[in-house]
């Protein structure tokens, strides 16, 4: 049964029907744009989420609040860097533009124009874009997947501050004498979560919560630096921060299996044949101990798009031109985590990240609005590089903007810039400063 709506449907008789697939970043900075731009037209948002999540904030919801446990801020945590799609609609008064559909995507037929929902009501499209996001890639280690937490929604932050805050109150009341977490992959995700921990321990610990001291955190990667992206002098300002907060780093370490409380870790080059000086404080394997297992090692694409019938890259991402149509369907187009557009300068993929995703996203806006009006395409320009500010415990952050890299308070309060700028880009200016003050008054507790 294709997707029916008597408003909708008298609408789009005399317009086009544009569905975007996913309500993240790129989705539904397409659909604001695109309602203040064009009339007469339908937009419809498909996400099985219709809460939008500000991800930048989720490794501060996974701390927030701990050893606190009233339940009324415990919940506000949620309103921190979730936010319902339909309110961000109503804010922007576009809900008679804008339509929001809850469901699970699982397939697309071409053939026929129309997108496959689980609820059996498929979706008829003139114009498609895709914006579907990333998903964790546990590399088929075994048991990764089932035993440990990724930090990738609203769900996976609270689930990890819910089993630090049963792990802490199992300290406090000697049933437990130590507690190790063990955060794997040492990118932005997992530097940001293993300085945010060390530095509100180490903040407990000051404030007299002695046990605190009895908890280890250690940050494993098989690269052999954290922050692997990164300028050599944003790795080595990050590497001094996170020890001097308590982590111990573990780099050229794989972990090659994972178990009931227990991974077994070993060093890089043994197991991948590389030729390359390894600082794995292993030189065979071995057994580690945890009592959490955080896991931020790597994202891949999206399940239901590898079924998506479209040109992919080695990675399965959808190939898109530099206007963001997918390669040989025009009236597709992707873009975000899901799309593989090449930058000509390092003719690499531009990286997956939110402020490609919005980038893109404002871009796909005017195109899709050619493509109604038959006008040409404009071309993504892609800047010669994205800046990037790491939080690394407390109000301290690195920032890396080209060759300049500092850290400290300075870099820290242009983050919390940049995180305004993300609310002011989907939320009316009043609504986009409360939405951000009582973000940072809630997660900034912590600091
Ligand atoms: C912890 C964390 C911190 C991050 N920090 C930063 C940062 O500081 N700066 C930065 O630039 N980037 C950051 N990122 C990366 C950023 O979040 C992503 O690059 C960005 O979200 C990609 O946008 P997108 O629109 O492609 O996908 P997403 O924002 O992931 O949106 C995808 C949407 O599709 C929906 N969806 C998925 N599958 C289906 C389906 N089958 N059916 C229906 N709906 C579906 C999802 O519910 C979601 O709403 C961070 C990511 C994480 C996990």
């Amino acid at each position: 049964m294709v997707y029916k709506d008597t408003f909708w449907l008298i609408m789009s008789k005399s317009g086009k029907r544009i569905v975007i697939l996913g309500g993240g970043f790129g989705g539904l900075v397409t659909a604001l744009r695109l309602g203040d731009k064009l009339k007469g037209h339908e937009i419809v948002i498909v996400d099985n989420n219709l809460v939008h999540v500000y991800t930048p904030w989720l490794y501060d919801v996974s701390t927030g609040f701990l050893l606190d446990s009233n339940t009324h801020k415990v919940s506000g945590l949620k309103k921190t860097s979730g936010i319902e799609i339909s309110k961000v609609i109503k804010n922007k008064g576009l809900q008679d533009k804008i339509r929001l559909k809850k469901a699970m995507v699982m397939g697309l037929d071409l053939e026929g124009s129309h997108v496959l929902l689980t609820d059996g009501k498929n979706i008829s499209y003139d114009i498609l874009a895709i914006a579907l996001g990333a998903e964790t890639e546990y590399y088929n280690i075994d048991g990764l997947e089932e035993h440990s937490i990724t930090l990738k929604s609203l769900d996976d932050a609270l689930l990890i501050r819910e089993k630090l805050d049963l792990l802490l109150e199992d300290l406090r009341n000697g049933k437990r004498q130590r507690v190790e977490v063990i955060i794997g992959g040492a990118g932005a995700t997992g530097t940001e979560c293993a300085a945010e921990l060390a530095n509100f321990l180490a903040r407990c610990v000051k404030s007299g919560i002695k046990e605190c001291e009895r908890i280890g955190i250690r940050l494993l990667d098989a690269a052999p630096t954290i922050l692997g992206s990164f300028s050599k002098s944003a790795q080595k300002k990050a590497r001094a921060r996170l020890e001097e907060l308590g982590v111990e780093i573990i780099t050229d370490t794989i972990i090659q299996k994972a178990c009931k409380n227990k991974i077994t870790v070993a060093p890089r080059s043994a197991s991948t044949d590389q030729l390359s000086p390894n600082e794995s404080p292993f030189k065979k394997e071995t057994e580690l101990q945890n009592d959490i297992l955080i896991w931020s090692g790597g994202i891949c694409v999206n399940k239901v798009v590898r079924l998506f019938e479209l040109p992919k890259d080695k990675r399965g991402r959808i190939k898109v031109s530099r206007t963001l149509q997918v390669d040989g369907h025009p009236n597709i187009f992707a873009l975000g985590d899901v799309a593989s557009l090449i930058d000509p300068e390092t003719e690499k993929p531009v990286p997956q990240l939110g402020q490609v995703a919005v980038a893109e996203a404002k871009l796909l806006a005017k195109n899709i609005k050619h493509k109604i009006l038959d006008q040409d395409l404009e071309e993504f320009s892609i800047p010669s590089y994205w800046p990037s500010i790491v939080p690394v415990g407390g109000k301290f952050a690195i920032a890396n903007f080209k060759r300049i890299t500092f850290s400290g308070y300075f870099a820290y309060l242009l983050r919390r810039v940049a995180d305004f700028k993300y609310f002011a880009t989907i939320l009316a200016l009043r609504e986009a400063y409360n939405a951000w003050r009582s973000g940072i008054k809630v997660l900034g507790k912590n600091d």
